[in-house]
C-alpha cells in the first residue's frame, strides 16, 4: 500500500508548524515528542503505521476551526481522528500532515426526549449515549461492535454500522443533524432536530465521507425507545448453506429481526474458548436471531422463526427467556474480533457485502481463496445485511505473510463485487480498499465522486490518500470556471 510522497517543503517546516498549533492550543493541546506520538501512529488497521509531524486536540469547535484554517493556510495536510478504532486505515497519519485528535470534545450537550434526540459533541463514544439516555428508557440505535471506544464523529465519518442495523439502520438513518468545520474554517450547520431538511442532502453526503470533506464538531442523533422486549434465538446449523437458507426464509417470511448474526466454525470455536456463551460446537455454522418488540409478538416472531429453522435443518436450537441469557447468547458474537485474535499473533478484517441469496457460494469461494493462500480465515457477518466480515489470520513477522493477507484480502472484496456486492458494509475504504475502488467505480464514475471532495477541499489538504486510488489536482477535474458571467465544466460536455 502506497501514500502519496511527503511534501518537503512542509516537513522541513515540522517546528515552525508545531509552534503555531501551540500558538492556538498551549503546550496541553499540542503532542509533538516521540514518545507521545506513538500511539496515534495507526488505527485499528494495524498492519500501516506512519508518525504524523503532531497530533493536536482541541477542546472547542473554535479551536478546530483555528487550527483547519491554519493548516489550510500553511499547506499542511490533517488527518480527523476520534477513537482510532478504523478498520481500513482511515485514520492512518501522514508523515507530512497533523492528526486533529477529536477526543477532547466529548460532552453530551442536551437531551431533548419531547424531541427523541440528543446533541453531543463528536469524542461522545458510541455508547456512551446510549448510557446517558438509558434511565429515561431510550437508546441510540446504531451498536457497533467497537462501540465502548469508538466515538459518534467517526461512526458519522465511517456510516458505521452494527448488529442491530438491520432493523434500525445505518448511522445515516440515525443522525438528524451535525455540525461540520470545512478546512478554510469555516463552521456550517447541516440538518437539525427535524427529519428533514430544505436543499441538498449535504447531510447524507458527508455521512461516510471519511473525513475527507469536513471535520464534525456536533452530532444530533435521533433517539428510540428501548423495545418492551427482546428476545435471541441461537441457532446451529450442519452446513453454511443450510444457515444461509435460514436467513433468506426468514427474510422472505416478512419477519425483520433487530439482529440477525452468522459466525463459521473457527469463529465459533474462538468465541466460545474466549467467553464461554454457550455455544454448540459440533455444527458447522451458527445464527443468532434476535426479534424486538411488545411481549406477545416477540413470542410468536420466536416461534415462527423456530418453525423456519426446524425447516431447513437446524441442529441445535435455544432460545433465551431472559436478560441474562440474551445478553450471554450476544457475547460470544460480540467478543469475536478479540476471540480470532487470539489464534494468530495478527488478523485482518474484511468488510464486503453481498446480495443475501448468494451467501453460501461466497462462502465456499472464500473457502478455496483460504486454501489457495494458505491463510485461515474465520467468518463472522452482519448475515441479515449481507455484510461478511471475514477475519484474515497471519503472522506480520514471517516474510510476505502480511502482503499475502493483503493479496487474499483483495481476492475476497473482488469476489464480493463480482456476484453483485459491494466492497464495504460499515468499515469504510480509507486506505486498505482504495486501490479496489476501479473494481466497482469506472474513472467517470471516480471523477464525479472526486469533484465533490473538490468542491470542499480543493487542495487535497483533508485526509489525502484515502478512498481514492489516484490523487488528482482538481483543476484536471474540470473545476467551476467562470466564463462571461456563466458557471461550467471545461472538461464535461454541456447539457
Ligand atoms: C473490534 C472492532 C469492532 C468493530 N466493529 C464495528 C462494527 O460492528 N460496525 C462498524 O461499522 N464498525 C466497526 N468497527 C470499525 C470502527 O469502530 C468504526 O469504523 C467506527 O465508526 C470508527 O470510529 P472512531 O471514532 O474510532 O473513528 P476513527 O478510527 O478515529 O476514524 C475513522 C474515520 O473517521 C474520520 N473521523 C473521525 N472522527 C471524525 C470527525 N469528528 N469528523 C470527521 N471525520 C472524522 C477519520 O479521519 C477516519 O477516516 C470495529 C472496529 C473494531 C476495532
Amino acid at each position: 500500500m502506497r501514500m502519496p510522497e511527503p511534501d518537503g517543503d512542509v516537513l522541513a517546516r515540522r517546528e515552525a508548524i508545531v509552534a503555531g498549533l501551540r500558538r492556538i492550543l498551549l503546550d496541553d493541546g499540542v503532542i509533538a515528542d516521540d514518545e507521545g506520538l506513538k500511539p496515534y501512529e495507526s488505527d485499528g488497521l494495524t498492519a500501516y503505521r506512519q508518525v504524523p509531524i503532531a497530533v493536536a486536540l482541541p477542546r472547542s469547535t473554535r479551536e478546530v476551526a483555528e487550527i483547519l484554517r491554519y493548516c489550510h493556510d500553511e499547506g499542511v495536510k490533517v488527518v480527523p481522528r476520534g477513537g482510532g478504532t478504523s478498520l481500513s486505515g482511515g485514520a492512518l497519519p501522514l508523515a507530512d500532515g497533523i492528526v486533529l485528535g477529536l477526543g477532547r470534545l466529548n460532552r453530551v450537550l442536551s437531551i431533548d426526549l419531547a424531541n427523541r434526540c440528543a446533541v453531543v459533541q463528536p469524542g461522545v463514544t458510541n455508547l456512551a449515549i446510549s448510557q446517558a439516555v438509558a434511565h429515561a428508557g431510550f437508546y441510540y440505535a446504531p451498536d457497533p461492535s467497537s462501540q465502548i471506544a469508538c466515538t459518534i464523529g467517526g461512526n458519522v465519518a465511517e456510516n458505521a454500522g452494527g448488529l442491530h442495523c438491520l432493523k434500525y439502520g445505518l448511522t445515516t438513518h440515525n443522525v438528524l443533524g451535525i455540525e461540520l468545520v470545512t478546512i478554510a474554517g469555516d463552521v456550517i450547520r447541516l440538518g437539525g432536530r427535524h427529519l428533514d431538511a430544505e436543499g441538498y442532502d449535504i447531510l447524507a453526503v458527508m455521512t461516510g465521507s471519511e473525513g475527507l470533506l469536513g471535520v464534525v464538531t456536533e452530532v444530533t442523533v435521533r433517539l428510540l425507545r428501548k423495545p418492551a422486549t427482546a428476545r435471541a434465538v441461537l441457532l446451529g446449523f450442519a452446513g453454511n448453506p443450510a444457515a444461509g437458507a435460514c436467513v433468506a426464509k426468514i427474510i422472505a417470511a416478512g419477519i425483520i429481526p433487530a439482529g440477525m448474526e452468522m459466525m463459521d466454525r473457527d469463529a465459533i470455536h474462538a468465541a466460545e474458548e474466549f467467553c464461554h456463551a454457550g455455544y454448540p460446537l459440533d455444527v458447522e455454522a451458527i445464527l443468532i436471531v434476535e426479534v424486538d418488540g411488545f411481549p406477545s409478538e416477540v413470542d410468536a416472531l420466536v416461534d415462527r422463526v423456530q418453525a423456519i429453522a426446524k425447516g431447513v435443518g437446524a441442529t441445535h436450537l435455544r432460545v433465551s427467556h431472559s436478560e441474562a441469557e440474551r445478553t450471554a447468547l450476544w457475547a460470544g458474537r460480540k467478543n469475536a474480533l478479540p476471540a480470532v485474535g487470539r489464534l494468530a499473533p495478527d488478523y485482518y478484517v474484511m468488510d464486503g457485502t453481498i446480495p443475501r441469496r448468494r451467501l453460501p457460494e461466497v462462502l465456499s469461494r472464500i473457502a478455496e481463496l483460504s486454501q489457495r493462500y494458505a491463510l485461515r480465515v474465520a467468518n463472522v457477518f452482519h448475515a441479515g445485511d449481507g455484510n461478511l466480515h471475514p477475519l484474515i489470520l497471519y503472522d506480520a513477522a514471517i516474510p510476505g505473510e502480511l502482503e499475502r493477507a493483503e493479496e487474499l484480502g483483495s481476492a475476497i472484496l473482488t469476489a464480493c463485487v463480482e456476484v453483485g456486492g459491494v466492497l464495504t458494509g460499515e468499515h469504510g475504504v480509507g486506505v486498505e480498499k482504495r486501490d479496489l475502488m476501479g473494481t466497482m467505480f469506472n474513472e467517470r464514475d471516480l471523477a464525479h465522486q472526486m469533484r465533490l471532495k473538490c468542491a470542499f477541499d480543493p487542495d487535497a489538504r483533508l485526509n489525502p490518500g484515502k478512498m481514492f486510488p489516484t490523487l488528482h489536482r482538481c483543476a484536471e477535474l474540470g473545476r467551476l470556471h467562470v466564463h462571461a458571467g456563466q458557471l461550467r465544466f471545461p472538461d464535461l460536455p454541456r447539457f
